[in-house]
């Protein structure tokens, strides 16, 4: 094996898998107000050929499978998939993005499927911001157990992913940081990215440069290394803290010239670029029994078409799918 590589020699080895394009939530971030189209269920690619995908892709040099959605746990089944991938020997990374709404009751069954760690989307910790942000009355201490319930299970580590969101949340960045010192919380911030049918994007934008303005009031940022992982995220810790704290920039400093991933779709798109609305379409060719060999084409057709970097700064914007559909 060889290993994968784009056009500007970057070593591709992360595959982003989209389950499902439902979800249990209506982030204000991520789904637009008026809501969005749903695929049908026969238009999602089923766990086998979801299987057959990765394991081509693993043949080709991929070692890393991140599950997203949607929400992926409610998809049903989803341990089963984890078992499946865990089977393919070339994948030695198997980790979940989740909303954390159903995770203290699936987090045990997903651990002893194969599932290493997980990512848990964390905006708030208060109640009213919770139901303002994701437009639903769910409760925000059901993420809260489950983040605790995935620790307990050896889900590790559990990093808290938090969009920072000017006038909506960004008054909490000092409570998210403070529990970094009291608790081993690895948290998150990212920045806010547009999305083509989203309501009133630019004033959300809080960079990262200012975050860690007000987070200095607090005490020094330390650099440090991830617990786990090579992804974007840059790492800090404060003071005697017993977490961490990662800053995310997709805008103010994008790291694209590091990008290592390719995301699937739920409906069976290869998507070279989160933030471009190419795709390489794998559904119809899987339902019409391409080859493995041909399957590997495909792939590989997609990882030559990655661009070298996004277009935000210059205005380009994606049309195509709201993040929902994409899985950030
Ligand atoms: N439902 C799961 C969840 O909530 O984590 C997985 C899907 S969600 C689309 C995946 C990630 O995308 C989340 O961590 C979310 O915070 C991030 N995301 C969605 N829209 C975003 C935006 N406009 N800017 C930055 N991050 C975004």
């Amino acid at each position: 094996m060889t290993g994968l590589s784009d056009s500007f020699q970057r070593p591709i080895n992360y595959l982003r898998i989209s389950v499902t394009d439902r979800c249990n939530l209506r982030c204000i971030y991520c789904v637009s107000s008026g809501g969005v189209r749903l695929i049908s269920h026969g238009e999602i690619l089923t766990y086998e050929e979801i299987y057959t995908v990765a394991q081509a892709a693993a043949e080709l040099g991929i070692n890393k499978i991140r599950l997203t959605g949607g929400e992926p746990l409610i998809r049903s089944g989803l341990p089963k998939l984890i078992q499946m991938l865990a089977q393919i020997d070339a994948i030695d990374d198997i980790s979940l993005t989740t909303n954390g709404t159903l995770l203290s009751r699936y987090a045990a069954e997903l651990k002893s499927a194969g599932l290493r760690r997980v990512n848990v989307s964390l905006d708030t910790l208060k109640q009213d911001k919770f139901e303002f942000i994701t437009r639903l009355g769910n409760n925000v201490g059901e993420v809260l157990e489950g983040i605790e319930v995935a620790k307990s299970v050896g889900l590790n580590p559990v990093k808290l992913n938090m969009v920072v969101m000017a006038g909506i949340n960004d008054d909490e960045l000092l409570d998210f940081a403070a529990k970094t010192i009291a608790e081993e919380w690895h948290v998150r911030f990212i920045e806010h990215m547009p999305f083509a049918d989203e309501d009133t994007p630019a004033l959300r934008f809080v960079s990262v440069s200012e975050m860690r303005r007000r987070l200095e009031r607090l005490g020094e940022l330390e650099p440090c290394l991830p617990s786990v992982g090579n992804g974007p995220a840059k790492y800090f810790r404060l003071p005697h803290a017993k977490g961490t704290i990662g800053f995310i920039t997709p805008i103010s400093e994008h790291f694209c010239f590091h990008c290592n991933r390719l995301r699937l779709t739920a409906d069976g798109k290869l998507r070279p670029c989160l933030l471009a609305d190419d795709e390489i379409d794998l559904k119809q060719p899987l339902r019409s029994g391409i080859s493995s060999a041909g399957l590997k084409q495909l792939i590989e057709q997609a990882v030559a078409n990655k661009p070298l970097r996004h277009h935000l700064a210059e205005g380009y914007v994606p049309k195509e799918r709201p993040m929902t559909q994409v899985g950030g």
